[in-house]
């Protein structure tokens, strides 16, 4: 599939790191792969919000095409370890014992290099917030960032959105779409937990003519 044939990637999950499994799909028969070479890694990370747009600027810029290709093969590697990690443990609460299995994303997050700047609040944040916590609310504001120091670390964003799936989700609502042939998961974030699709648009409504074709089948049959 050439790349201007190629939809836009998916953020159907609630959630990064589950967003990051959905970056290969084969939601029309034909299997879509978004982190295909480094730019399309840089491109991804830029749409999900996990690297700013001047870093991967730079990194565009700066970096040969064959170090980012490189990453690219590891992100790939990191999130089909990740799928295995999910499909073993999705609908269940996350327990101890999973720990053991999560080695490699502490061994990347341990090269971390993420520091605090205390910085001006945005004017509408600020109202934002005075609104929400009275008039009293700082003008000043804590403002998080990150070292980068070579291609590699863009593997951390991932890994920090892994490990916040792991630490502040309830694995029991992480789910995979009811389609058959769907791969895609999601965090079921609704407020009765009764989500059951990626998308209506594509399984939900694929589910509602299939339920439609059987019911007049039955029909004719009876
Ligand atoms: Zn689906």
């Amino acid at each position: 599939m050439t790349e201007t044939a190629r939809p836009e990637p998916f953020f159907i999950a609630d959630d990064h790191a589950l967003d990051l499994l959905n970056s290969v799909a084969t939601p029309w028969g034909t299997e879509i792969e978004w982190l295909g070479d480094g730019r399309d890694l840089l491109a991804w990370l830029e749409q999900a919000g996990l690297v700013p747009p001047d870093v991967s600027m730079r990194f565009r810029e700066k970096t040969s095409p064959e170090a980012l290709d490189g990453v690219a093969v590891q992100a790939r590697e990191l999130r089909e370890w990740f799928r295995a990690f999910v499909a073993a443990h999705a609908g269940r609460r996350l327990e101890p014992s999973a720990l053991a299995d999560l080695d490699k994303i502490n061994r990347l997050l341990a090269r971390d290099e993420i520091y605090r700047q205390i910085e001006p609040r945005a004017i509408k944040a600020r109202n934002a917030s005075q609104e929400t916590q009275g008039a009293h609310s700082s003008s000043l504001q804590w403002r998080r960032h990150r070292r980068w120091r070579a291609p590699e670390d863009l593997l951390l964003p991932i890994a920090e959105a892994m490990g916040d799936l792991i630490c502040r989700a309830d694995f029991e609502r992480v789910r995979n779409c009811e389609g058959p042939t769907c791969t895609l998961w999601f965090h079921d974030v609704s407020k009765n937990h009764t989500r059951r699709w990626c998308m209506m648009a594509v399984c939900g409504n694929r589910a509602k003519a299939a339920a439609h074709r059987a019911r007049r089948r039955a029909a004719r049959l009876a």
